[in-house]
């Protein structure tokens, strides 16, 4: 090779690799390079249960800071009625702009149903895990195989026979996740949740406390809770919700619409931020540090142990049950075998408000499928994950439906036909 020539191919690699970087720098910038956030603060609420982690930890790991949101505060809600109340409100007054939430909240807030008429439009933006929640079951009932799939369902429809009241089941937010996972878990066995149960809702520490001293049989939340309950040698595992439906979409990261509407490019900034941070939280190497920020009296104020067993995998399912030793069976929050988590699929939204009418929730306020799909079109934002994204460089899903879901008990849900899941089931209202 000559001098020259060789000179010449070292121009022509300069030139080339230049003139990729113009065409990729173009590419980006006139597609979606995201403008300086309007605000660099924002208000979020969350509650003290493994599905806040990416919100803790994009605050922590400044990841939030990485995109500009510098001032963002991550509050800690006594309950889901005051998160609900302090979104109502809004941080110009005291409250906060958005946070964590069980469905379908952000959709009965946006429409009044929960907040005395008070139509408070709130945009859903990501989900913020799956699975990671349990369907815990008092001590005194050992031995009678009240598990994933009963032994017999009798032992609870029959409950106020022998023990003049009917089987009690809580959780802390009526209509929410919690609600209804345990109505699924129930009619799944044949058991009607609003004629043969007591539904109650009451806070964690004072279920755990009922279930000690017998006057609550079984309780519906998000880890450590239901773990804590075994740990406690207060009950055992009735079921996981990744055993009920695996990868089922759990909690969303929603904000008040005004504040997005102001605020978009501070939107797309925070969507990146929880991007990286549910990334991070998904590498089972991060786990320990995970635990370690979270328990912390800062957030959770609980023991490490009772947080890092579940962030693993594994759960003492108790009465008989062979533990469960699968990282993939924890919460996660960035992607599973069946795609996406952080992205907002339409067709889960679709699912939540399809369920609140199978129970005729809510002062029955879907009333029709239609009337579904329009409310989930309103609220689900998935447009802005998909900027969030590109502006990150990650490779959105192809449809807005994450496709047929199937239930343990081999129901299954067709997003595209809903009515055909309703009259699958044979314990309904509608
Ligand atoms: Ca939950």
């Amino acid at each position: 090779m000559s001098k020259g020539s060789f000179k010449r191919r070292q121009f022509l690699i300069a030139l080339g690799t230049a003139t990729s970087a113009v065409l990729l720098d173009r590419a980006v910038g006139y597609a979606q390079q995201p403008g300086k956030p309007e605000v660099t603060k924002i208000r979020l609420g969350y509650l003290p249960i493994v599905e806040s982690a990416p919100l803790i930890i994009a605050q922590e790991k400044g990841f939030f800071a990485k995109y500009g949101m510098t001032g963002v505060e991550v509050v800690k809600q006594a309950n889901w009625a005051s998160a609900r109340d302090n979104v109502v409100i809004g941080s110009a007054g005291g409250g906060i702009d958005g946070g964590q939430w069980q469905m379908p909240m952000p959709h009965l807030i946006t429409e009044g149903v929960i907040t005395n008429g008070r139509k408070v439009p709130m945009y859903v933006l990501a989900m913020l895990n799956t699975q990671g929640n349990g369907i815990a079951i008092s001590k005194a009932l050992q031995g009678q195989g009240i598990h994933l799939r009963m032994k017999d369902p009798n032992v609870i429809k029959n409950f106020s026979r022998t023990n003049n009241r009917k089987f009690k089941v809580a959780y802390t937010f009526p209509g929410g996740n919690q609600e209804l996972w345990i109505r699924y878990w129930l009619a799944a066995n044949g058991i009607d949740p609003d004629q043969e149960v007591e539904l109650l809702t009451i806070p964690p520490a004072e279920t755990v406390q009922g279930m000690k001293t017998g006057t609550v049989d079984a309780f519906s939340t998000g880890d450590p809770w239901p773990y804590r309950i075994v740990e406690d040698d207060a009950g055992f595992l009735g079921a996981l919700t990744a055993q009920m439906w695996r990868f089922h979409p759990e909690e969303y990261l929603a904000i008040r619409a005004d504040w997005v509407d102001k605020n978009p490019n501070a939107t797309i900034a925070l969507l990146r931020g929880l991007f990286d941070a549910q990334q991070w939280c998904d590498q089972s190497g991060n786990r320990q540090e995970m635990t370690k920020i979270l328990s912390g009296r800062n957030f959770f104020n609980v023991k490490e142990d009772i947080l890092i067993d579940p962030f693993r995998g594994q759960y003492t399912m108790g009465d008989g049950q062979r533990n469960v030793t699968d990282f993939n069976m924890g919460p996660m929050y960035w992607q599973t075998s069946r795609g996406s988590v952080s992205y907002p699929y339409k067709s889960h939204d679709l699912w939540f408000l399809i369920e609140t009418m199978r129970w005729g929730l809510h002062r029955g306020f879907i009333k029709s499928v239609d009337q579904a799909r329009a409310l989930v079109n309103r609220v689900n934002r998935e447009d802005l994950w998909k900027r969030a994204a590109q502006a990150s460089g990650i490779k959105p899903p192809a449809s807005t439906s994450r496709g047929v879901e199937t239930f343990f008990d081999g129901v299954k849900f067709d997003p595209a036909n809903p009515q055909a899941y309703l009259q699958q089931l044979k314990i309904k209202r509608v």
